[in-house]
């Protein structure tokens, strides 16, 4: 796990509640508008290498995995 990319994350949570949209994936597609995610932008995504955005919606994309470990805070 890497702090950074929580610290990351806890900083995209707290402009969520400044409008930016963050989102799950869900079955292989955005959260958000339902787009299909490529594989290798799900890789990116699971493996918090960057913030990956919805190139349809414009949501940021997260696993489910992390939104977890950031609630747990
Ligand atoms: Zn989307």
């Amino acid at each position: 796990m890497d702090a950074r990319w929580l610290h990351t994350y806890t900083r995209i949570r707290n402009n969520a509640r400044n409008g930016l949209a963050v989102v799950p994936i869900e079955r292989d597609a955005c959260g958000g508008c339902f787009s299909k995610i490529p594989p290798q932008r799900q890789i990116d995504i699971k493996m918090h290498k960057k913030i990956i955005a919805c190139e349809y919606c414009g949501r940021i994309l997260v696993d489910d995995a992390i939104k977890e470990k950031a609630a747990d805070k």
